[in-house]
């Protein structure tokens, strides 16, 4: 056996199994059933005596119990903020759109009735909404046109331990226009922050010493497992223990495993489904579900559904699971201990997204989805020690991400000092230096006399929902006449990838990217597959089913560019296409994104001109045969090593002419 036992847990021991209502309702349970037996439902009465009073209030409670679904409806049955919304902020955008559909079932009302949601270019809402879902980032953006957010009288800020950039940007928000409205005798706004753990008293502290309520939970025990020893591949460590867990245990125990992320979560998906087919007698099948974040909603629902009889459900999740959803029916939990996330280091100015090591508190709360209606266990696919050398919490992403973006919204929001700004945990002085030093690259902020101001460029660069490297080539694009290609490609970027790329095809989906494939790079490449989609009529599903691409997220990328283009008219942009003449394209591009450019070395590597680190073209690049003297690509990756995804081939001379001073220093005048 490769793991020993460690402790059992017991989350709440006050809290004896059994002791509350009839447990686990299930598919078939009625809806008004299934809401009355959750553990929220028994606090209903003294949970709304409270929050009817409070301006602010932190409530805590274990995922599942009920928060999410039922505070809003409670809310808004009690006749609380009635004279306005109640928004409901997630960090997710699946969550948000999965949430606002299922309250709007338990409501029996149609989605975007009174039910709404809005997240970043899709607005399922309307004059009769009152429980508003949105993303954290959606309601900053609100709070540029109304600073005082004077639409909503409740904003639940939910999901508050994941600690999101925007999260953290929209607690100093909320709570500058709470103290605002009073002094202007507006309408209160209430704020409530939820979660499943946090830290309690550095966010009560923070909300002006605000009440903590804390929701029973049902918690059930939990066994912990280690390993004995460290596990150098975890893909493998988990697909083990899966089949370990699979050849013992019941069919209707369910396991839920956490890895980091679509590609390993699919190729471990496809080895499992390839090993259950070849089992001995006597071992029951399995359904195995992938869940991330960029899966289509319709995917996304399979999770709940529970296995045909005589068959064990096998979830692969990334952190999504960890609190955002909850699953019923899981008795296992397998814990790779990893989690992909960003990682910034402010003397480069580059972000990078890189598989690390979870915290404490998100190993328990991964544990603990073992045991919501049942004692269960937690394989954790590393050793006793290891945990024990595990950082206890998630540091915040606002101190481990490019704060380019916040700073911008920041200052258009209007925030007067934005060095300083009332953040409950302040990113480092060196990280935001470097952010107002980008954005000084880019033109949008100028330095007078100590103070940073927005320039007109930048006021501009802040109505578009995207990152200022982004924004910023949108807006140099009729200097190129290209703003119709920028805006295909600034889009296609925008939403979640628009191609399958499944293992089991390499073959033919290599043959079928061919005929769009260009030598000048990845952009490029993509948007040939967007006007060949286009030319198709888009609707059709054959076309994309030949081509691997992903008709739906395809389908948003029209409306992404739309809403884009609104932005441009708006801002009185000329708008108009360069045809075939893709250097004007990648010149634009180079221009907006020269931050991130990369050089061939004489060896055949690359280093990034800004950090002089070393970096590797992704395999999936259309690039990753050839050498390509200059690139800008838009994201690294770090795994094995540090790879740019997303490239565009540039000249030298165009890098220089987008910035002179930045890259006289840097190019290598023998290569200009
Ligand atoms: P919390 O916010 O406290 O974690 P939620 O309000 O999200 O809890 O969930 C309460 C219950 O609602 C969950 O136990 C789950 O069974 C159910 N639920 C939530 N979303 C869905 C959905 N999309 N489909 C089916 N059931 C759901
Ligand atoms: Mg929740």
């Amino acid at each position: 056996k490769k793991f020993k036992p460690g402790s059992v847990f017991f989350r709440n021991d006050k809290n004896k199994p059994g002791m509350l209502l009839p447990r686990k309702g299930n598919a078939t349970t009625p809806i008004e059933v299934q809401r009355k037996q959750l553990p929220i439902y028994q606090a209903k009465p003294q949970l709304m005596n409270q929050l009817r009073q409070l301006h602010n209030a932190i409530l805590i409670g274990e995922t599942g119990s009920g928060k999410t679904t039922q505070i809003p409806q409670y809310l808004y049955e009690a006749g609380i903020g009635r004279q306005g919304l109640i928004a409901i902020t997630q960090p997710r955008r699946v969550a948000a759109i999965s949430l606002a559909g299922r309250v709007a079932e338990e409501k029996r009302t149609q989605l975007g009735k009174l039910v709404g949601y809005t997240v970043r270019f899709e607005d399922v809402t309307s004059s009769e909404t009152k429980l508003k879902f949105m993303t954290d980032g959606m309601l900053l953006r609100e709070a540029i046109g109304d600073p005082l957010l004077l639409r909503y009288t409740v904003v639940l800020l939910d999901e508050a331990h994941e600690r999101t950039v925007h999260t953290d940007v929209l607690f100093g928000v909320v709570k500058a226009a709470q103290r605002r409205r009073r002094e202007l005798n507006k309408i209160p706004l209430k704020v409530i922050v939820m979660s499943a753990t946090m830290d309690v008293d550095l966010f009560s502290e923070y909300f002006n010493k605000s009440p903590v309520l804390y929701l029973e939970g049902r918690q059930h025990p939990i066994q912990i497992y280690y390993t004995k020893h460290p596990q150098s591949d975890y893909l493998q460590a988990a697909l083990v223990t899966i089949f370990q867990i699979h050849q013992e245990a019941p069919l209707s125990h369910d396991i839920l495993v956490f890895m980091t992320g679509q590609e390993e979560i699919e190729a471990l998906a496809r080895t499992c489904r390839d090993i259950a087919k070849h089992l001995p007698d006597g071992c029951g099948p399995m359904v195995v579900i992938p869940l991330y974040a960029s899966l289509p909603p319709a995917q996304q629902l399979r999770c709940f559904q529970p296995a045909p009889k005589g068959c064990r459900k096998v979830i692969l999740s990334t952190n999504i699971a960890e609190t955002s959803v909850t699953i019923s029916g899981i008795k296992f939990v397998i814990d790779s201990g990893m989690v992909k996330a960003k990682r910034f280091s402010p003397d480069s100015g580059l972000e990078v997204l890189a598989v690390q090591r979870v915290s404490k508190a998100q190993a328990w709360q991964r544990a603990g989805r073992a045991g919501r209606e049942e004692s269960g266990s937690c394989y954790r696919l590393y050793t006793e020690n290891e945990f024990d050398s595990l950082i206890p919490m998630t540091v915040p992403e606002i101190q481990r991400c490019n704060l380019s973006s916040v700073m911008l919204q920041l200052m258009a929001l209007g925030v007067p000092d934005v060095m300083n700004f009332d953040f409950m945990s302040k990113p480092s002085p060196e990280a935001v230096r470097s952010a107002v030093n980008h954005l000084e690259l880019l033109g949008a902020v100028e330095r007078k006399e100590g103070q940073v101001f927005l320039t007109a460029l930048g006021k501009k660069m802040a109505s578009f929902p995207l990152e200022p490297r982004y924004s910023k080539t949108i807006l140099l694009s009729p200097d190129y006449s290209c703003s119709d290609e920028i805006l295909s490609i600034v889009s296609l970027l925008s939403v979640d990838t628009v191609l399958f790329n499944p293992p089991a095809k390499r073959e033919e989906v290599l043959a079928a990217r061919k005929k769009f494939s260009s030598s000048e790079g990845d952009h490029i490449t993509l948007l040939n597959i967007y006007r060949a989609f286009k030319k198709v009529s888009s609707g059709n599903k054959e076309w994309c089913r030949e081509n691997f691409v992903n008709s739906r997220n395809m389908g948003l990328v029209k409306d992404v560019q739309a809403q884009l283009r609104d932005i441009c008219l708006k801002l009185n942009m000329k708008l108009g296409s360069c045809g075939a003449e893709m250097g004007n394209v990648r010149r634009c591009i180079a221009r907006g994104m020269f931050v991130n450019a990369a050089e061939l070395q004489p060896d055949g590597s690359y280093l990034a001109l800004d950090t002089h680190q070393p970096v590797s073209i992704h395999p999936s690049s259309v690039l990753f045969q050839g050498k390509p003297a200059y690139v800008v690509f838009n994201e690294l990756l770090h795994t094995s090593r540090c790879y740019m995804r997303d490239l565009c081939l540039v000249d030298a001379d165009w890098l220089l002419e987008a910035a002179p001073e930045y890259f006289g220093r840097k190019l290598h005048p023998s290569k200009s």
